[in-house]
């Protein structure tokens, strides 16, 4: 028997390796494509800030579009989730419901009051992989239950797993026009527009909210407006399914590139991103990570040599993999309290510190010009998260991961529960991560790939005149070099928020106590090997520095 499906959207906002839409469409008479747009849900659970919500609104736009070219559409509908679905499973005569299978708490909940539900009203659900590699649940048995803690623990598991499922095909407009289907909307007729679609079909309905603003209105994508966001905070990095292949095209053009690709050798602070820059596109499912992989394994095949993990570009994706796994099978990771892995610090509760931090106010032009790169654009090269991670914790503030996590989660366009979480507790050595003793300095770190502070003149514009040699420390510049550059340092600009030599100093003695006492309590995983920013070039400390636990 053939079902009356709701494919329900949730992250994988694609048309392409889409395995469970493409389950739902082989196994249906009548198929509804359907965002459901629960605000309360969104801002509870992920914390979106608006220039996510405006890259969310892209990414539904382009799908619409897409869905659109093959003879269907998207429909978008406001509201709480579960009452949406009770609302539309009883109209439609619904009986699957298809999704994308996610790991983040929020969404497995969703998941299992979806199957309630279904369990309830009489339909079926049907939910697949397609975030990440692997199912994760198949890394964790073959690792006895537990997550591996070390990356080089969880390629070993991965190499008796094998490669990763390959991606299934691109949906075509056949697939939504095949004899007998109805998709989108009852009484669709291949030969009508999506929006004569919509219009028909939604005189039929009966309950619809907004009866006086046009039925179709009810179900198109909302624009930023209509929620309340405002216009002007708008990433140049634009949402959805057809950007993020064109820029994945772009990359894989440069095969050379590709196989050379060494993540420490990448530049934190270059005007255009030394990275792929695909992580938007990843976290919100507009592009699978699995194509990716498989064309990156196309061009290694071809390539004489070819970088290798944790550095090359399949291995990036294997860190991803990485914080996948460890997050789905460790309660709390979000947290510091009540999650096994982490340490647990009593860091300062600092909320004039937070703010500065936050708001590109520190008073260090290369901390402050990350930050403000972050709140203009929402993406920050992975070293430069370094930088600003390190400073915010053990570096300078002593603040705890979780603020500067929460912070990241509001202002990132690729803001994802495992990596944002992993990735500071890394930063700030609670977990994964344990040479302490490697501090980043807020004034040399940036210096090393941009002497002329560039990237500085360019998000702090207010030191844009500063000469190279004051531009990462212009305090140091005398008061008539600072009324030359037209910037006075208290007036203008701040003056540093803590001398970090001092500062660092004493959260290197901190941070040591805290893992003598608990060196026997937490579970501190350790295999130097894996940090992958240490492997060939050396970040921001050096050798003699190390050795001796100093800070510089
Ligand atoms: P590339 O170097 O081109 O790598 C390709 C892909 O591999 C990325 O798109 C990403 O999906 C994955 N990847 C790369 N580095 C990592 C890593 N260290 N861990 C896990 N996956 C990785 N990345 C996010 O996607 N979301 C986050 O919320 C996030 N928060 C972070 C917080 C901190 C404190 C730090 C230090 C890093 C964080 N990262 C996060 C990881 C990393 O910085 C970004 O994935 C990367 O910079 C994205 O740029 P790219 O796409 O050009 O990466």
């Amino acid at each position: 028997m053939l079902h009356r499906t709701i494919h329900l959207f949730r992250k994988e906002l694609r048309l392409h390796d889409n395995p469970v839409l493409l389950a739902a469409l082989e196994s249906s008479e009548a198929l509804y494509p359907v965002y459901i747009l629960d605000r309360a849900f969104l801002t509870s659970s992920m914390h979106i800030g608006a220039l996510r919500w405006h890259f969310l609104l892209q990414s539904l736009e382009d799908l619409h579009k897409n869905l659109g070219q093959l003879g269907s559409c998207l429909l978008v509908i406001q509201g709480e989730y579960e009452a949406v679905l009770r609302d539309h499973i009883q109209k439609w005569n619904i009986t699957q419901v298809t999704l994308d299978a996610e790991m983040e708490p929020f969404y497995k909940e969703m998941e299992a009051n979806i199957q309630r539900l279904g369990a309830e009203m009489g339909f079926e659900v049907l939910s697949l992989v397609s975030h990440s590699l692997y199912d994760t649940q198949r890394i964790l048995d073959l690792n006895g239950g537990s997550p591996p803690l070390t990356y080089k623990r969880f390629l070993h598991i991965l190499s008796l797993l094998g490669d990763p499922e390959v991606p299934v095909r691109n949906l075509t407009a056949e697939d939504f026009q095949k004899e007998g289907l109805s998709s989108c909307l009852p009484g669709l007729e291949k030969k009508l527009r999506v929006k004569d679609v919509l219009c028909l079909a939604l005189c039929e309905e009966k309950r619809c909210r907004a009866p006086d603003l046009g039925l179709a209105e009810c179900y198109r994508v909302p624009l930023p407006v209509d929620l309340k966001i405002s216009p002007q905070n708008v990433s140049p990095w634009r949402g959805g399914e057809t950007e993020g292949l064109q820029r994945l095209e772009q990359h894989l053009t440069d095969q050379g590139w590709v196989a050379s690709f060494t993540k420490p050798r990448t530049i934190p602070n270059s005007l255009l991103p030394s990275t792929t820059g695909l992580s938007p596109y990843f976290s919100m499912g507009c592009l699978s990570v699995r194509t990716f992989f498989y064309r990156l394994s196309n061009i290694y095949a071809q390539a004489k040599n070819h970088s290798l993990p944790p550095v090359s570009l399949q291995g990036q994706l294997l860190w991803r993999e990485f914080f996948y796994t460890v997050a789905s099978a460790t309660p709390n990771f979000t947290q510091m309290a009540g999650n096994p892995i982490c340490l647990q610090i009593c860091w300062y509760k600092d909320t004039e510190g937070l703010h500065k931090w936050k708001m590109a106010q520190t008073g260090f032009p290369w901390i402050d010009a990350i930050m403000t790169q972050l709140r203009q654009e929402g993406w920050i090269h992975h070293l430069a998260r370094h930088a600003v991670a390190c400073f915010l914790t053990r570096g300078d503030l002593w603040i705890s991961w979780e603020e500067g996590m929460k912070v990241f989660e509001e202002l990132l366009l690729d803001a994802d529960y495992s990596i944002n979480a992993g990735n500071w507790m890394w930063l700030s050595a609670s977990a994964f991560f344990h040479q302490y003793t490697r501090i980043f300095c807020p004034v040399r770190f940036g210096k090393r790939t941009d002497p002329q502070g560039n990237y500085i003149r360019k998000y702090l514009p207010i030191l844009k005149n500063f000469p190279s040699k004051y531009i990462y420390e212009p305090w140091t510049a005398s008061e008539e070099e600072q009324k030359q550059a037209g910037c006075i340092i208290g007036q203008d600009y701040p003056f540093p928020m803590v001398n970090h030599k001092e500062a660092s100093d004493h959260n290197l003695q901190l941070m040591k106590q805290v893992r003598e006492e608990q060196h026997r309590t937490a579970q501190l995983t350790r295999d130097d090997a894996d940090d992958p920013m240490e492997i060939k070039v050396k970040c921001d400390h050096s050798e003699e520095n190390i050795s001796k636990g100093k800070v510089a």
